[in-house]
């Protein structure tokens, strides 16, 4: 260790530990060894135990059973529960596996398990105790996890803190193998004693019914009489930041916030813009393999992978599957992307800004719907029935995300998300609509009076509606500064943050567009008694949808401080923070389509907002905790050890000019000091107001407005030291050696 004195313990330094890298290389080379040449398909879904593997291995009748429970979402009958457990059982531990627990997603925004070994007493005679492996029908269909420390953002009182957990058929079910042991995990939906949803999963699942309800309403009243079901389809994009593990355990605000507090932006960051789809060292490759091998053992579909924007960030992309699965998928993908990253001496970072000044990390929801021919409803078809479907779900997702569009916001609000949104990277926290040129002037034509009186196959003709798909999938020319864009065949909402888990915005879509559904059918059925022809009253509806929420629509650059001016000019909504977003959750008028929808009820409403503002400002509190402890620590103590030294200089300088310019230089360190030592004083007295005021909300808006201020001058100050001490006084790991020592290790 190069900068430790004599005498004094090794300090940490900021260098890698090259022994440790040689052996996740070894390891990482064995890995490969294991692989090599074995075709993806050989091993995709091994750990899996989904509809492919009930077909084969249940009795036919069972199998029936099943299928029907699960394409009528019916539960399952407790004796067909108890052969499917069984068979589920034996399969399991054939792998090796020797618990099982309910598997499921509370509000924690993490997931949740709790372990039970499959073994019972076989013989209770205590002289000779003996188990055997057993896991009956109700094990599997029920859990009741003693959860009561996961939050209910206040819906549960203690007498009845009791959550239950169930299966969730539609869901495979998959092996979980750690670095040791091997647990079957149950996908499952958590809630409470009357029933009430205290996760994530519950409100999806309903938002899926909902929308496949009011959908196939709408589809069969424009003529796909034979519809039954309607899916919501999803493909989320990952992206994150692997930094190595040595440096992230030596940066206070890493371990315990996710992201750096302080930290000056080094000589080169993004600007160069060479390392977007830039070439991948291979110590990430390794990675990337690694990780890939895990998710395709758990029948996770991931197809891309490439560098992000920023020195070290990433994303992965899976492709889309049905959006409850591909939510499940997300939350398996977070986890085994963090898991993986310690065994190559990474950690994984998911925050959205671990890094200022670089862009940070989101999480592209790619939606769609596809009907149960498996037809996805946003691509244009072949004739001029289904384009004429294709324009009337563009305009009813229009009119969605135009009326509820404060909800949409509302459903991406998190601490972390507010570096992210408006900050020149990621679109702002106004939610406008992309759609492209060609789509807006079909609707542009459609709505004016120049097509007027025309028939509707001259219509399609002058529109060129029949030739929609070619050109829609051509000519979508991409914005990539949208929050919600029309991407070809499908919308990609563009706001959610890397952390998030994607049901939330996904259950508010569905539920806006479950909406816009219902109103439409309501409308369309209106046009057809005033007497219009069906395919008319059609072509009337889209132009009416499409001119009422016209001021949605924005094909400008979404980053740009125009656009906040003028979407203000159009009334749409924004709410620059979450702490203002949460107040959404409060007004009746913005959250009552979850209620008419059946995705929640007003306490479930109730209870998420309470959570999102206790988690807000228990995060908030935790950054300035780790904060406060950082400046004390690290740039005052560096602070003062380089002024010693100027001191200590300037009293033996001789020269006036050296003199004269040392002064200078020691001064703006006493000025950056001083700044540090007035600042802090300061932040620790808004912190001790705040903790008069009780309610949360209050407090939260009070330390955003006090705190945040302060912080910002502390921030700079100390990023002025960092660059003006010495080296050896800077134990800290600085940006440049986080992110971009990973592409010189090997
Ligand atoms: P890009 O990089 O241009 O955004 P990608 O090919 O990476 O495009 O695709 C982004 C995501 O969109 C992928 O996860 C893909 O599976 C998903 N996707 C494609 N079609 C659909 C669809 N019909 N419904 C939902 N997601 C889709
Ligand atoms: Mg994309």
């Amino acid at each position: 260790m190069s900068n430790t004195t004599k005498g004094e313990m090794p300090l940490l330094n900021r260098s890698l530990d090259h022994s440790s890298l040689k052996a996740f290389k070894k390891r990482s080379e064995n890995f490969q060894n294991r692989v090599n040449n074995m075709p993806i398909s050989s091993y995709f879904g091994e750990l899996t135990f989904g509809l492919g593997e009930m077909r084969d291995r249940l009795p036919k009748d069972s199998y029936q059973s099943f299928l029907n429970s699960l394409n009528q979402g019916k539960n399952l009958t407790s004796d067909i529960a108890d052969v499917i457990a069984g068979i589920i059982k034996d399969w399991a531990v054939s792998k090796g596996v020797t618990h099982f627990c309910h598997w499921f997603q509370p509000m924690t925004g993490s997931t949740a398990e709790k372990h039970d070994a499959f073994i019972t007493i076989q013989n209770s005679n205590f002289s000779e105790l003996s188990v055997m492996e057993r896991f009956s029908g109700s094990q599997l269909a029920q859990g009741e996890p003693d959860a009561s420390s996961l939050p209910s953002g206040g819906s549960r009182t203690t007498f009845e803190a009791r959550g239950y957990t169930a299966w969730d058929i539609s869901s495979p079910i998959f092996i979980l193998e750690g670095e040791v042991g091997k647990t079957l995990c149950i996908p499952s939906v958590y809630f409470g004693y009357h029933g009430e949803a205290l996760d994530f999963k519950t409100p999806l699942l309903r938002s899926s019914q909902s929308l496949s309800n009011s959908a196939a309403k709408f589809l069969k009243l424009i003529g796909d009489v034979d519809v039954k079901k309607i899916i919501a389809t999803l493909g989320a994009e990952q992206e994150y930041f692997l930094i190595d593990a040595v440096y992230v355990a030596k940066r206070p605000d890493l371990v315990m916030t996710g992201r750096t507090l302080i930290g000056a932006n080094a000589s080169k960051g993004q600007q160069l813009e060479d390392h977007y789809f830039g070439s991948v060292p291979n110590r990430i490759k390794m990675f990337w393999e690694d990780a890939e091998y895990e998710l395709y053992r758990l029948g996770i579909p991931v197809k891309t992978r490439h560098n992000e924007v920023a020195p070290s960030q990433f994303e992965m992309a899976p492709i889309f599957e049905d959006a409850n699965i591909a939510t499940d998928h997300n939350s398996l993908t977070m986890e085994i992307l963090k898991n993986v990253a310690k065994r190559h001496g990474f950690v994984c970072l998911l925050n959205e800004k671990p890094f200022n000044g670089l862009n940070g990390s989101g999480k592209h929801c790619n939606w769609s719907m596809k009907n149960d021919k498996g037809e996805n409803l946003l691509e244009p078809g072949k004739t001029p029935h289904q384009n004429l479907r294709f324009l009337a779900m563009v305009a009813i997702i229009v009119d969605a995300v135009n009326n509820h569009a404060d909800m949409l916001r509302a459903s991406i609000a998190s601490f972390g998300n507010d570096f992210r949104l408006g900050a020149n990277e990621a679109p702002p926290a106004i939610i406008s609509v992309f759609l492209g040129r060609f789509l807006e002037e079909i609707f542009e034509t459609l709505g004016s009076s120049k097509s007027q009186g025309e028939s509707i196959t001259d219509k399609i003709i002058n529109l060129g509606i029949e030739h929609v798909p070619e050109i829609a999938r051509d000519s979508t020319d991409r914005n990539r500064t949208s929050p919600f864009a029309f991407t070809g065949n499908r919308f990609e909402f563009r706001a959610p943050g890397a952390t998030t888990n994607v049901a939330m915005p996904v259950t508010v879509l569905n539920a806006a567009v479950a909406n816009s559904f219902e109103k439409a059918a309501a409308r369309l059925n209106e046009l057809i008694e005033e007497g219009g022809d069906r395919n008319n009253s059609i072509l009337k509806l889209i132009s009416e949808l499409y001119n009422s929420n016209k001021q949605v629509i924005f094909s400008g650059n979404n980053y740009s401080d125009n656009w906040v001016i003028e979407a203000e000019k159009r009334g749409l909504p924004h709410y620059p923070s979450s702490v203002e977003a949460f107040d959404i959750y409060k007004s009746s008028k913005s959250t009552q389509f979850l209620v008419d929808t059946n995705v929640f009820t007003l306490q479930e409403i109730d209870s998420r907002y309470n959570l999102l503002v206790e988690r807000y400002i228990t995060t908030l509190d935790i950054e300035i905790d780790t904060f406060i402890e950082m400046i004390s620590q690290f740039s005052i103590a560096s602070a003062e050890k380089q002024l010693m030294r100027c001191y200590e200089v300037g009293n033996s300088i001789i020269s006036k000019n050296l003199k004269e310019s040392h002064t200078e230089r020691t001064v703006e360190l006493e000025l950056a000091h001083s700044r540090l030592l007035y600042h802090l004083k300061q932040l620790k007295e808004v912190i001790k107001t705040s903790k008069d005021i009780e309610e949360e909300s209050s407090r939260t808006k009070f330390l955003k407005d006090k705190a945040i201020p302060h912080m910002e001058t502390l921030r700079q100050a100390s990023d002025f030291i960092e660059l003006n001490v010495a080296d050896e006084l800077w134990i800290l790991p600085r940006y440049r050696e986080m992110l971009f020592a990973n592409a010189y290790t090997y």
